[in-house]
């Protein structure tokens, strides 16, 4: 309604116009050289309107031929945009499908008509990788590297190509790198703690994770490595802080107060984890700087109290009585040990010394020592330090698992699985 009486409008000015000019009254004269031209009003007003539109349109055609080639390059940018937005997503397809010669072809249009984005150089990278042709990944990912708003992703995908090749230091520097172009990624944080593990830089590793269990293991490890003095002390409390049951820790922090000569906190610090997870090296530590077989039986002594009840304390306490010549003690020790249920090895071998200390080189102790021997045969393994991740036996305490690479993760206990002591934590 609106637009017909706005045209309505229109066409009752046009005619008022065109009445006005028509009722014009008068003559317009033009004298060019020798020509005379002469006209009513109203028509020369027309013909002046007509050659005003003329002269306009003769401009605007004058304009659109020199814009010609610049709308034709519009015109061809616009045409690949369309075709490179059509490989692009053919590329995502291909690349989602698996299907690697596609996925190839398409990346490769897709550079060939968008040029090199950092879309399309991550196509053709991922396009690439799947192919297996990782020379053409590894170019691609060069390129993004260059580019200050995707050098990220360049990193990201050179440091994968690095941990599949198990090249460890070269992904530490693309760690590094790919930390200055996008700090504070998760997957970046992740990636570094597990490289600096795999590399056995505790300290590095130290700085990246959470876990206090972790934590005890890596600061054990990189205070056993730290060659400053000062620095590897306060890597070994921070250590012992962390999992005072661990004796590893509590072994390197101890030799670190030995060799500050605090004897007595180095023993206190035994004593402790001791009461929480009783591990032999903490007692060949303890009775370490004393010769005097009967003065160690009574240090051994000392320190089974914190923690009477337990295998370790009995066997200590027989082995040291038994080296002392009280082999009446030693055999009173091995007997509790066994009336507790243990059926280790080392504990019929602790048996059948006892048995050849106390009846010497007789036909009875002969026949004992022989028994003893036989059931250490078929007895159950000893204790020994087990990977809680993977359950792969260790010979020697790590930091991280050899077999899985999992921090802190070793755990000393029953060599049977399933049947490990939880370690106490103190924070
Ligand atoms: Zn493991």
């Amino acid at each position: 309604m609106r637009r017909v009486l706005l045209t309505l409008m229109a066409c009752v000015v046009t005619l008022a116009v065109a009445w006005y000019f028509a009722g014009l009254p008068g003559h317009v004269t033009a004298q060019i050289g020798a020509t005379t031209i002469e006209m009513v009003t109203p028509v020369a007003a027309l013909g002046l309107l007509l050659a005003f539109i003329l002269l306009y349109l003769l401009f605007r055609l004058l304009g659109a031929l020199l814009r010609l080639p610049r709308t034709a390059a519009r015109w061809d940018a616009e045409r690949d945009r369309r075709r490179g937005d059509q490989a692009v997503t053919r590329a995502l397809l291909a690349l989602a499908a698996g299907d690697k010669a596609d996925a190839r072809r398409e990346a490769s249009r897709a550079r060939q008509w968008l040029g090199d984005t950092p879309q399309t150089l991550l196509l053709a990278a991922e396009a690439g990788r799947l192919a297996g042709r990782d020379d053409e990944a590894e170019t691609a990912f060069r390129c993004l590297t260059d580019r200050p708003d995707a050098a990220f992703l360049g990193y990201r995908g050179l440091l994968r190509q690095a941990l599949t090749r198990q090249d460890w230091s070269e992904a530490a520097a693309l760690a590094r790198q790919a930390e200055a172009a996008h700090p504070g990624a998760e997957w970046l944080r992740h990636q570094r703690e597990r490289l600096a593990i795999r590399s056995g830089n505790w300290a590095e590793a130290l700085d990246l994770v959470e876990s206090d269990l972790v934590r005890a293991a890596l600061a054990a490890a990189a205070a056993r490595a730290e060659p400053d003095p000062v620095r590897a002390a306060k890597l070994a409390r921070e250590a012992w802080k962390a999992d005072a049951s661990l004796a590893p820790a509590a072994l390197v922090y101890a030799t670190r107060l030995r060799a500050e000569g605090r004897e007595a906190r180095a023993q206190a610090v035994i004593r402790h984890t001791w009461t929480l997870a009783p591990h032999p090296d903490l007692a060949a530590f303890a009775l370490a700087p004393i010769a005097e077989p009967l003065a160690r039986a009574q240090a051994a002594q000392r320190l089974a109290e914190a923690n009477p009840e337990q295998v370790e304390s009995r066997l200590l306490l027989a082995r040291t009585a038994l080296d002392a010549g009280l082999t009446g003690e030693a055999r009173h020790q091995a007997m509790l040990a066994r009336g507790s249920g243990v059926n280790q090895r080392r504990l019929w071998l602790l048996l059948a010394d006892i048995e050849e200390a106390e009846h010497g080189d007789s036909e009875a102790g002969r026949l004992a020592q022989r028994d003893a021997l036989r059931q250490a045969a078929t007895a159950d393994a000893d204790p020994e330090w087990r990977c809680a991740e993977c359950h792969t036996p260790q010979p020697v305490w790590s930091a991280a698992c050899p077999a899985c690479g999992a921090a802190g993760s070793l755990r000393w206990g029953p060599a049977r699985a399933g049947s490990y002591p939880v370690p106490a934590i103190v924070a």
